[in-house]
């Protein structure tokens, strides 16, 4: 990917931070403030000590779209944006652009569902854990 579709993205992942930020502040107000909607204001809330404060008082579901807003421009700086964690391909930038944090490609993706569907619905899903004993000692608290 080149440094030109990176800054794309970046710019989409930070407007999408400013509406998930802004949605906030203006229910915060009652109402949209008067005057340019995209001038100043917004990059005062990207940038201020009030986005903290504005975090704040997300919902669990708006921190977590937001939590994935950052590690997004983390990776866009890191050089790691647009491939897989888990096998390292590349991931299409169709995807990316419906989904600009996605951090697997949709192979993976599919299998961790997969994965996840077989845990959550598998009864015997304690006793794996129990037999696994020996090699899961390190994650436990
Ligand atoms: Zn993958």
């Amino acid at each position: 990917m080149t440094r030109k579709e990176l800054n794309v993205f970046k710019k989409q992942l930070l407007s999408q931070k400013v509406l998930l930020l802004q949605g906030i502040s203006t229910k915060m107000k009652g109402s949209p403030k008067p005057g340019d909607p995209e001038g100043g204001d917004v990059c005062d809330i990207a940038t201020s000590d009030r986005e903290r404060e504005l975090t704040l008082r997300l919902s669990e579901r708006g921190r977590e779209k937001l939590k994935q807003i950052e590690e997004a421009l983390e990776r866009v700086e890191d050089g790691s944006f647009g491939t897989c964690e888990q096998c390292e391909a590349k991931i299409p930038k169709g995807r990316l652009k419906v989904l600009p944090f996605s951090t697997t490609c949709v192979d993976c993706k599919s299998k961790q569902e997969k994965h996840r569907k077989l845990y959550e619905g598998a009864s015997d899903y304690a006793l794996a854990r129990d037999l696994g004993s020996d090699m899961s000692k390190e994650d436990e608290d």
